[in-house]
């Protein structure tokens, strides 16, 4: 019920959720302190959540922060949201998102952009980041105790950390993709969004497993992540990247990178520097393989199929005139750049010639783990920016994820740490990459940063 008082209170101002469900929460809520009267409370019972509004939800609409599925409700439920429920968390309502996850900021909402709870001296207002900024929000706000993100190129990582929360982007395959709306295919992941490291660690837990629905899921047991936060890294080998000492940088964040540095040898790690030699490539290899893939998985938006429909005069007029009144410029953009990528003729000069340096990306870590358990970088190259900075040329925008996509491509898992303040008292995240399948060690490292 504090839960549920503190969306409706919060929620005008910050509008990070577009669907609450406040009868459901408080339905579910009953159902959790029944099992629990009984001694059968499952592992997050009772606990309230938000749900990135890019989950299907059965019964419940759904709509990726877009207008072209206006109205859509879903008669199936993901399989994350799914397992979730059964272990008895209580959904406050659906998170506010950039449209299909495309932003870094959350202005590309067809639902209106999300207010960062932190505010700067100054009284600008704040993006909460993105593209899981509602989810951010409705965390660092306390609304939630913990929210579902998405993570394609930074979507769970680069919110956490302007929101001043913790939040981990899995392994590519540890969370089932089924019935999550598709964006870019090989690089979606969902995962945790909490205020702590443990919490995220417990949350992961009930999120993942081998599911036959999503052929990209993987078939691996899911460990204890909450004890892994309790290992310490005495004796871990945490790599440095420089080629993550990118040019201009602020200062602060310079400097809380070496503050993370210092604790993790302080506890017994040894700090190892490595390299990475084509990471200046991670930002245009993304930018070419997500908008192909976002151009194949948006064909299905034709007003046939889902959602909002604008007549015409014929079939094609009818499509034409749905996509163009119920995309975003974002989305548009997108769509425009996967197309040309894939198109005959220059296919192998773009999107093949992208898959290969993917491959070099991939390979990069896979030699620096030969060397190192862990990588520590920063989550973003800037705090929290206010509404309308950055905002006229995409570009800039995209180069908020240069820290973020390369973990991404390689779909090696990586968690944004809350850690430190900067100058103007704003949330800095600390990024902890690690291998396949070695989320542990990545919440062993982050529980000595936070
Ligand atoms: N900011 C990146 C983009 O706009 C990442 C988004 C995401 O991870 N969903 O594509």
């Amino acid at each position: 019920e504090a839960h549920v008082a503190a969306v409706e209170a919060l929620n005008p101002r910050l509008n990070a959720f577009i669907t609450t469900t406040p009868e459901l929460a408080l339905e579910q809520a009953r159902a959790a302190d029944d099992a629990r009267a009984k001694g059968e409370a499952p592992a997050l019972a009772g606990i309230p959540i938000a749900m990135k509004d890019l989950f299907c939800t059965e019964g419940v609409r759904t709509t990726a922060g877009s207008k072209i599925l206006e109205p859509f409700v879903p008669p199936y439920e993901s399989t994350v949201s799914g397992k979730l429920k059964a272990a008895g968390a209580v959904m406050l309502g659906k998170a506010n998102l950039d449209e299909f996850a495309m932003g870094s900021s959350n202005i590309t909402s067809g639902y209106g952009p999300v207010e960062n709870p932190w505010q700067r001296a100054d009284g600008a207002k704040l993006v909460p980041g993105g593209s899981s900024g509602g989810s951010a929000a409705a965390v660092a706000a306390r609304m939630a105790m913990g929210a579902t993100g998405t993570d394609t190129g930074g979507s769970i990582r680069q919110p956490a950390a302007f929101s001043g929360i913790a939040g981990i982007k899995p392994t590519y395959g540890r969370c089932s993709r089924f019935g999550i709306i598709a964006f870019a295919s090989s690089l979606d992941q969902a995962g945790p969004m909490a205020r702590t490291v443990e919490d995220c660690a417990i949350l992961l837990r009930e999120m993942s497993g081998f599911d036959p629905r999503d052929s990209t899921s993987a078939e691996r047991a899911v460990p204890d992540f909450r004890a892994a936060c309790e290992r310490g890294v005495k004796g871990l080998r945490i790599g440095i990247p420089a080629e993550y000492r990118v040019e201009g940088m602020p200062r602060e964040i310079e400097k809380l990178w070496q503050d993370g540095i210092d604790w993790l040898k302080r506890e017994g790690a040894e700090i190892v520097d490595v390299s990475l030699p084509h990471t200046k490539y991670g930002l245009p290899v993304y930018y070419i393989v997500a908008p192909a893939e976002a151009s194949s998985n948006l064909a299905r938006y034709d007003g046939v199929r889902f959602g909002a429909r604008v007549e015409g005069k014929d079939l094609i007029d009818l499509y034409e005139r749905t996509r163009a009144a119920g995309f975003g410029e974002e989305v548009k953009r997108r769509i425009m750049i996967g197309t040309y990528v894939l198109s005959a003729g220059y296919y192998d000069a773009y999107y093949l010639k992208a898959q290969k340096v993917r491959a070099l990306i991939l390979r990069d870590f896979q030699e620096a783990f030969g060397k190192v358990d862990a990588l520590l970088t920063p989550t973003a190259p800037s705090a929290a920016f206010a509404l309308g900075e950055k905002m006229d040329d995409p570009v800039t925008m995209y180069l908020n994820d240069v820290f973020t996509v390369p973990a991404s491509l390689a779909g090696v898992p990586g968690m944004s740490v809350p850690a430190g303040l900067d100058a103007a008292g704003l949330p800095l995240g600390l990024q902890v990459i690690g291998r396949h399948f070695d989320e542990e060690t990545v919440f062993a490292v982050s529980s000595v940063l936070e």
